[in-house]
């Protein structure tokens, strides 16, 4: 029996697109498709059991030369794509940090991409632009943040850190890096701990302060950056004729989601005239939960703050939140406008290109829209509560196992662990050999996907939760 996706093939003349009445289908029979994967995802071992290369042996080299029906390409999508991605969405994957896609987030993005509003300038994006002005601002809020806050979406954490210190670069006295560059002007120095994420170190070589000018702040036994040490470090540098311009703070570090004193830095960085950046990315959604705020005293007197909703916020991937309190330096350092571009600029409007990069952007505020709207800040609260209530008792239990240990606090939803049985000495070799072979005999039964870090030179299991499906 055929079918709908069978009689749905390309139009041999006219556009080549489908029709909308042939697109009315395909989307009835896409949906079926997306709503089916969701209801049987937990029936996918988390991490396909196959080897580099052998999916791409199995999609047709060349391109086709003609128009293929829709229920041959979806029916390839289903055989070979679907079956053989590893499930970020299944409740067992529990590696790196959650990136889960919520429903209504599937849908704004659906809407998103069929509007595929191009969110530069206001005139080429109205609705989409105020839509993003109003869901950063519900953001804000929900965050806990001061009205000082502005903001915007990128696509990535790496991204939105890139920029915030491309904007504190812009504002440094004495030199003009947007428009002369670094050539002859001091080494600029940028502040992070060692456990920053590498997206810090990215930043530093794609803005010119390349890697030697970061310096890497040490951590205290919790794995927090020691603000006497940073201190000390920026008065060595200025006595070295260095320019410290900037401070990041992560509060949720990736490794153990550790919480550097933000309040202290923050006096550091008044004192010192110095720009503070915090990346949240992950640990910023606990926020979201008042009770959590206590978490990160003084992260509201940041020049900038970035937060993933892709995440711990359930939306789909990619979705990065910029704060700003200071959108002149992001605007001074970014607005430039072509000839080509000059009648698009609407006086009196916002337009979003002209505080970063990209000229084109998506318009991502559309799905946090949705999602804002079905889950109702507390129903965002409710979930992020669970998520560290499940990782205290998971710490709990650790605690009381004979044979396990934990390895770093769990201030937030992560678990850093290990197996070292009675008697074993903290450091004895071959412990991170064994911690190895249980992660991979975990990951090998399909139910869970774990990964593993490094801490004091250990090797840490790593249980990171965040997925309503838990
Ligand atoms: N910052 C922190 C603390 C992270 O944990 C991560 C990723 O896990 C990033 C930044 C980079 O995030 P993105 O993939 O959005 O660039």
């Amino acid at each position: 029996m055929s079918r709908p996706a069978d009689r749905i093939t390309p139009a041999q003349s006219g556009t080549g697109d489908m029709e909308p009445d042939e697109f009315r289908k395909a989307a009835h029979v896409t949906a079926d498709l997306a709503a089916d994967y969701l209801e049987r995802l937990e029936r996918y071992d988390v991490l396909p059991q196959i080897v580099p290369g052998s999916i791409r042996k199995r999609l047709t080299e060349s391109p086709p030369a003609g128009p293929e029906p829709l229920a041959s390409i979806l029916a390839d999508y289903s055989a070979w794509i679907e079956p053989n991605i590893t499930h970020w969405q299944h409740p067992g994957f529990m590696a790196y940090f959650p990136s889960v896609a919520s429903g209504p987030g599937i849908l704004g993005e659906w809407l998103s991409a069929t509007l595929n509003s191009n969110v530069m300038f206001w005139r080429n994006a109205p609705a989409s632009t105020e839509l993003e002005q109003v869901v950063v601002g519900w953001l804000r809020q929900m965050l806990g943040l001061p009205e000082a806050f502005d903001g915007m979406f990128t696509d990535t954490a790496s991204v939105s850190s890139l920029l915030s210190i491309l904007a504190a670069r812009h504002v440094v006295p004495g030199i003009d890096a947007t428009e002369l560059g670094l050539c002859g002007a001091p080494q600029l120095s940028l502040y992070a701990s060692a456990e920053a994420h590498s997206s810090i170190e990215k930043a530093a070589i794609a803005s010119g302060i390349g890697r030697r000018g970061l310096r890497r702040i040490e951590v205290d036994g919790q794995f927090r950056m020691r603000p006497e040490a940073l201190a000390a470090a920026i008065a060595e540098d200025r006595a070295k004729g260095k320019l410290p311009f900037c401070v990041v703070v992560t509060l949720g570090t990736t490794s153990s989601t550790s919480i550097d004193p933000v309040a202290a830095i923050a006096e550091i960085c008044e004192r010192e005239g110095l720009w503070l950046h915090v990346d949240a990315a992950y640990g910023g959604a606990a926020a979201l939960a008042p009770e959590l705020r206590s978490l990160f005293p003084g992260w509201e007197r940041a020049d900038s703050i970035v937060v993933n909703p892709h995440k711990w916020m359930f939306t789909p991937f990619d979705a990065s939140l910029l704060l700003f309190r200071r959108p002149e330096a992001f605007r001074g350092t970014f607005c430039l406008t072509p000839e080509y571009l000059r009648a698009s600029v609407q006086e009196g409007a916002h337009n979003y290109s002209e505080y970063g990069i990209q000229l084109g952007r998506r318009f991502r505020a559309l799905k946090l829209w949705f999602m804002i709207r079905w889950f109702g800040s507390e129903g965002f609260a409710t979930r992020i509560r669970e998520h560290c209530r499940l990782a205290a008792d998971l710490a709990a239990r650790i605690e009381a196992e004979p044979g396990w240990e934990l390895l770093a606090p769990v201030p937030l939803a992560t678990v850093c662990f290990r197996f070292r049985p009675a008697g074993t000495a903290i450091d004895s070799d071959g412990l991170d050999q064994t911690n190895q072979s249980i992660l991979d005999a975990v990951n090998q039964t399909g139910r869970f996907y774990l990964s593993a870090t490094r801490l004091n030179g250990r090797l840490a299991l790593r249980v990171a939760l965040g997925n309503p499906r838990v």
